[in-house]
């Protein structure tokens, strides 16, 4: 194996700077925000919610399910837009951009005339959404969400964004992340009196908000976001204010645009704000709270200000690579990431392929790097779903092949460098590496895009249990003889280090190396066989389902 030559990237953009100079207008005396008068016999808000698999009998979930079922989840994906009057329409338009990041439900929550409108559904934005839902949905104040379950079950009433009622008015809210001391503030709550409607993390923070004794309203928010510890990118909706907050770990992604119109945006991504024709400002830093009202934007920020510890997960796997993350572009992140593995993990070979569609930018750096082809060795269709009817007599790999399809002409008799974002539990990429040799490959080089997996994600990453981690299992060498491959070789973690150069502290690598930056302190993790393998392990029905307590040994805390 060649030596690393892996040198902070030139050819990434710089690392956004993490400041904290803007206005700090906590503590709690700002003559901010009068409330306008509010309409005394309208209701607050309106709900509307289906589930479009109502209306079918129930869905058999194939046990051999889809092969990417093994990849660590995408967690959730938010927007928020202020003065548009197509606020609802842009929103659902901006969902799609971050369909990717949760699959599970969607939902609108726009103000009218003072009054909170929300449609809510299970399924795809496509699936919740027609022309008569969008009619429900006026005004030019919205946020919405697209769900991938992390806490709490995948059921109709955890689809978010949530509204509530309160004293004072009411509020909308939708979450990305995940809350480590759930359990204790939920239980807190209860204790006071507190009735909880859902399974969902997210519904302590409206709890928090309506017990706050705090004035005016936007402190009720930071007081509340201050009793969070987690992750959270969070956009509120009031009956005048669009509010952004991210924790002050800065896990998950936020940033902030503009539209021609002057419309302020804020969404998961950049790719939601390219859609909708918003240009991209900056992110909403760790620990910041932006307020959006009819005087302007506001920033205000939270007490804590630890390192920022933002998820390196979002360049390996989850971002489009169309995004740019923490002031990085995916794309680059991903190429560079394929160079680094040429180059330090170069074999001789014929053609590199890309497990699709998260390796390809990685496959692509690798091919030219190593002065090789790029080909299309594996075909993915787009059109299967979670759910399809298996053939009586068992097809060997059945739920793999249905969704990648290897192409002989670009294999047979070929040595083959693939190249995938990651490996989970290994059982996935056994049948990859299996698929390529039926279909004439005469050897098979596996290259990760990513350091082994060895720790479950607590910041809103659906990860196996570390036990089911086959990187914490097994050596390399075990795993290359697991899965059958020629070879193998995975990012080396300091490469990594390397390449983020001095923006490299503030990224949370806790799944990599078993530093938690934050305690996890309710220890939870899923049960063996509750992550949805690729048919092996569990069922689709069993996410978001029972937790039980981790080993503690497992768990480091520090960076
Ligand atoms: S543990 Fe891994 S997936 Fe979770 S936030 Fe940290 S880097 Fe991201």
């Amino acid at each position: 194996m060649a030596a690393a030559t892996a040198t902070p990237s030139t050819t990434l953009s710089k690392p956004s700077s993490l400041p904290f100079n803007h206005t700090r207008a906590f503590p709690k005396t700002l003559p901010i925000f009068p409330s306008p008068p509010r309409p005394a016999v309208k209701p607050l808000f309106l709900v509307s919610s289906k589930n479009p698999l109502s209306d079918v009998l129930p869905v058999q979930r194939a046990e051999d399910s889809a092969w990417e079922d093994e990849k660590p989840r995408e967690e959730c994906g938010v927007v928020g837009i202020y003065g548009d009057p197509e606020a609802s329409r842009l929103c659902y338009l901006a969902l799609h951009a971050l369909q990717h990041r949760g699959q599970e439900g969607a939902g609108i929550v726009t103000v009218h005339d003072n009054v909170l409108q929300s449609v809510t559904g299970v399924g795809l934005v496509s699936d919740v959404f027609n022309q008569s839902k969008l009619d429900q949905l006026p005004g030019s104040l919205a946020i919405g969400h697209v769900r991938y379950s992390t806490a709490g079950q995948s059921m109709l009433k955890n689809v978010q964004p949530f509204v509530a009622g309160y004293r004072f008015g009411s509020v909308g809210v939708a979450h990305n992340g995940n809350l480590v001391n759930y359990r204790t503030l939920r239980s807190n709550l209860e204790d006071s009196g507190s009735i909880f409607n859902t399974t969902s993390d997210t519904e302590v923070v409206l709890h928090l908000i309506a017990t706050s004794k705090h004035r005016p309203f936007i402190l009720r928010i930071v007081d509340a976001c201050e009793k969070l510890k987690g992750a959270y990118s969070i956009v509120f909706v009031t009956e005048d204010k669009l509010v952004a907050v991210r924790d002050p770990f800065g896990f998950r992604p936020l940033v902030m645009g503009r539209r021609s119109n002057g419309a302020v945006v804020f969404a998961s991504e950049t790719c939601a704000l390219d859609l909708i024709e918003a240009t991209y400002e900056r992110e909403v830093f760790p620990g910041e709270v932006l307020v959006v009202d009819k005087n302007g934007v506001q920033s205000l920020c939270l007490m804590s200000h630890p390192q920022p510890k933002q998820c390196i997960f979002e360049h390996i796997y989850f971002a489009l690579p169309n995004s740019v993350v923490f002031g990085r572009s995916v794309y680059e992140s991903r190429r560079r990431f394929g160079e680094i593995l040429a180059s330090e993990s170069p074999v001789d070979c014929d053609v590199v392929i890309a497990v699709p569609d998260s390796g390809v930018v990685a496959a692509l750096g690798y091919a030219a790097k190593a002065g090789v082809p790029f080909q299309q060795g594996l075909i993915r269709s787009h059109y299967v779903g979670r759910t399809f009817i298996e053939p009586s007599q068992k097809i060997r790999d059945f739920g793999v092949k249905l969704k990648l399809s290897p192409v002989r002409a670009v294999l047979e008799g070929k040595r083959v460098v693939v190249v995938d974002d990651s490996i989970v539990r290994g059982t996935t990429s056994s049948k990859i590496v299996r698929l390529l040799k039926e279909a004439g490959a005469k050897e098979v080089h596996m290259r990760i895009a990513s350091p082994p997996i060895i720790g479950s994600c607590y910041y809103g990453v659906d990860t196996p249990s570390s036990e089911e981690l086959i990187s914490n299992r097994m050596s390399v060498e075990e795993i290359r003889d697991f899965i059958g491959s020629d070879s193998l070789a995975f990012l080396p973690f300091d490469s990594l280090k390397k390449l983020l150069g001095s923006d490299s502290p503030n990224f949370c690598y806790a799944c990599f190396s078993g530093n938690y930056p934050v305690e996890p302190t309710e220890l939870k993790v899923k049960r063996v066989g509750d992550f949805v393998d690729d048919g092996l392990n569990g069922s689709l029905e069993s996410i978001g389902g029972g937790w039980v307590q981790a080993n503690r040994n497992q768990i480091k805390v520090g960076s």
